[in-house]
Parts: C-alpha cells; sequence; structure tokens
C-alpha cells in the first residue's frame, strides 16, 4: 500500500464539494446550527448508495458550505489532502454557486475558491493546481453561459489559473446537446472540455456531444453497446484518443456499475486507450487516489511498471502548458530512478 501513496500522481477529476474531508466537514458543522446531526452516518455511504443517494449527499454539503469562508477553507484542505497523498498536480472543478441566504455571489464563490489556490501556491507543498469551472446540467443554458463568462474572466485574469469547463450534474435530467452552443463558446475563450459523458446510458446524446469533441470524458461508463451505448461511440471515442477519467470507487458506490470487475477500465485500458484514474468525490466515496490505484492494480492485475506507466502517462492528458508537464515527467523519472 504505501508503493500507491509514494507513487507521485495526478488528479484530473475531482469536484470540490465532493472532495471535503470528514474532519473539514465536522468542523464546518460544528459552525452551523441548523445541519442534520445525520450527516456523518450519510457520509459514511449509508445514504450514498446510489447515484440519487449520491446527490442527496451533496445537496447536504451545499448547506454547509453556503458562504466564501466555508468555500475557502473547503478548497484549502482538500488541496492540503491531495498533496499528502503525493498529488503532484491537480485539476479541481466546481460549480459557481450563490448562496442568497449568506450573500454569497457567484464572483465571490470563484474568488474564494482561486484565493485558496493562490495561498497553497505560496505554502511549503509539493503541488501545481488548476481550476475547472463546471456547468451543472440541471441548470439552464443561459446559466451556463454564465459560467463560461466567468471562467473566460479569471483565466485572463489570473494568468491561465482556470484551465477548462465541465459538465456534470444529475445526468438523468435534461439533454447535454442544448448545451453544445456554450461549449463552442468555452472553446473560443481557449477553454478546455472536460465532459461527464455516457455515465448513464443516452447514446443520442452523447454521439451529438462527442462531435465538439470534448478534451477528455468524464467516466463514459455507457459507451459500449453491451451496457447502452454503441460501436459507433465506442469507435469514434477511440478513433480520436480522447482520454477517459476513470473513477472506479464512484461508479460502484453510485452503482451505475456493479463491481469493480466489470469496471469499463479493462475494456479501455486492453486497448492501449488513454485512461486516468481519479476519485471524483473522495469525500463522498471514502477514497484516496493511492486507494483507486491499488484498487485498480489489484482488480485488473497490473504490476508496479504498468502503475507508474499509468500515473506518467496521465500527464499528457492535463490542461495546462508543456512546460508543467515537462517538469512533471521530470519528477517522475528522478523518482523512478531513485526508488528502482
Ligand atoms: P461542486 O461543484 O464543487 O459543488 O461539487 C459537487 C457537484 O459536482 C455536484 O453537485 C454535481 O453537480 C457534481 N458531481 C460530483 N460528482 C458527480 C458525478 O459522479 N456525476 C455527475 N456530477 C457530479
Amino acid at each position: 500500500e504505501k508503493f500507491f501513496k509514494k507513487l507521485p500522481k495526478v488528479e484530473l477529476h475531482a469536484h470540490i464539494n465532493g472532495s471535503i474531508s470528514e474532519d473539514t466537514m465536522a468542523t464546518l458543522v460544528a459552525r452551523k446550527q441548523a445541519v442534520d446531526q445525520d450527516w456523518r452516518l450519510m457520509y459514511r455511504k449509508g445514504e450514498s448508495d446510489t447515484l440519487e443517494g449520491v446527490f442527496k449527499m451533496f445537496k447536504l454539503i451545499h448547506q454547509i458550505t453556503d458562504n466564501t469562508d466555508a468555500v475557502y477553507k473547503v478548497t484549502y484542505d482538500v488541496i492540503h489532502e491531495f498533496a499528502a497523498d503525493n498529488v503532484k498536480y491537480l485539476e479541481l472543478r466546481t460549480t459557481p454557486r450563490a448562496e442568497p441566504g449568506t450573500g454569497m455571489t457567484k464572483t465571490a464563490y470563484v474568488e474564494a475558491v482561486i484565493q485558496a489556490i493562490q495561498d497553497c501556491a505560496l505554502e511549503d507543498i509539493d503541488i501545481i493546481v488548476r481550476l475547472i469551472l463546471a456547468i451543472d446540467r440541471r441548470h439552464s443554458v443561459s446559466v451556463a453561459m454564465e459560467t463560461v463568462n466567468l471562467a473566460a474572466e479569471y483565466r485572463k485574469k489570473t494568468e491561465g489559473l482556470v484551465v477548462g469547463v465541465d459538465f456534470s450534474g444529475d445526468p438523468s435530467v435534461g439533454d447535454g446537446s442544448d448545451f453544445i452552443p456554450v461549449f463552442e463558446e468555452a472553446r473560443r475563450h481557449g477553454l478546455k472540455l472536460a465532459l461527464h459523458l455516457a455515465e448513464v446510458p443516452a447514446p443520442d446524446e452523447t454521439w451529438k456531444l462527442l462531435q465538439l469533441p470534448p478534451d477528455r470524458i468524464g467516466h463514459g461508463t455507457c459507451l459500449q453497446p453491451e451496457v447502452g451505448g454503441t460501436q459507433q461511440l465506442v469507435d469514434f471515442v477511440t478513433a480520436k484518443r480522447i482520454p477517459l477519467e476513470l473513477c472506479l470507487t464512484s461508479n460502484i458506490v453510485g452503482r451505475t456499475v456493479p463491481d469493480y470487475d466489470n469496471h469499463h477500465f479493462l475494456f479501455w485500458y486492453d486497448r492501449r486507450h488513454p485512461c486516468i484514474v481519479c476519485t471524483d468525490d473522495k469525500g463522498v466515496f471514502s477514497t484516496t487516489l493511492s486507494n483507486e490505484y491499488s484498487v485498480a492494480a489489484d482488480t485488473f492485475n497490473l504490476s508496479r511498471d504498468q502503475v507508474w506507466q499509468l500515473s506518467l502517462d496521465s500527464i499528457d492528458h492535463l490542461f495546462s502548458d508543456d512546460e508543467v508537464k515537462r517538469k512533471l515527467r521530470h519528477k517522475e523519472r528522478k523518482l523512478t530512478r531513485s526508488t528502482g
């Protein structure tokens, strides 16, 4: 287990409010009175054992992170937790949220997140952090356009700390293809696209969104014909070599995949398709990136060399410039030599 922790890692799919640790939750809950005291039970997966339960959990977390101090603290703590797990590069994603009750605006939300990232960069922790702003598919196209504008504005203001936009939220709601003009606009601003696709069977929507094409796919659980996708989807993703962000524990807990053995990781990995191991929501799913690598290695019989290579190859798909990639590759190679 030590091996997986020591392995230098890259995390490319982590939702801030889903990554909140139990410790941070406890601290924030203590600051509030009107919170369901059963949260700890829910947090230990009792509630979040279906995708529906997972979304209930987010609702609860959002009640607690309803002010800029909490948003700052969650972001700050999450970065430190990933750094302690030997994550060397982290792309966090989050949905800008306004809370009329506390007066938090979306701009204030984004600024709190950015402030935490910038403060961490001044500290003595070895991690590079970038930000992706998330579009919640439950909201309207005009809200999504607002998010793209915020991302473009803060990309400029922070000289590239904001690297892209995500598309997420309850996959059973709405038609994702309505948002295509929004993603085209994002691209015009130089923002990369990391889209949750085929998290549940939705071949028509998935096909339309693939034509953009996205720079990375979140989950891609139901691309294959056997699980509600089509051969055309598989062929397209394969031909374009669109990297997949794969979150094993998340899919098992959310029950979009029956068990680890049947996770689509194997299908794509066997075809030498770019696969990136990610946590999704390390708090809600009680996991770490080390644990996800360990589970992947155990389930699919990966050798240590294969695990190293998997981690190293993830660097190719991050949304920062080549300078950052070179730096990270150099760091990994140096470590490989020193640990043998
Ligand atoms: P936040 O964006 O930082 O508030 O993180 C929580 C949000 O991320 C949720 O409300 C969802 O919109 C999104 N999210 C987290 N995990 C998933 C997932 O597995 N599928 C789809 N959306 C997700």
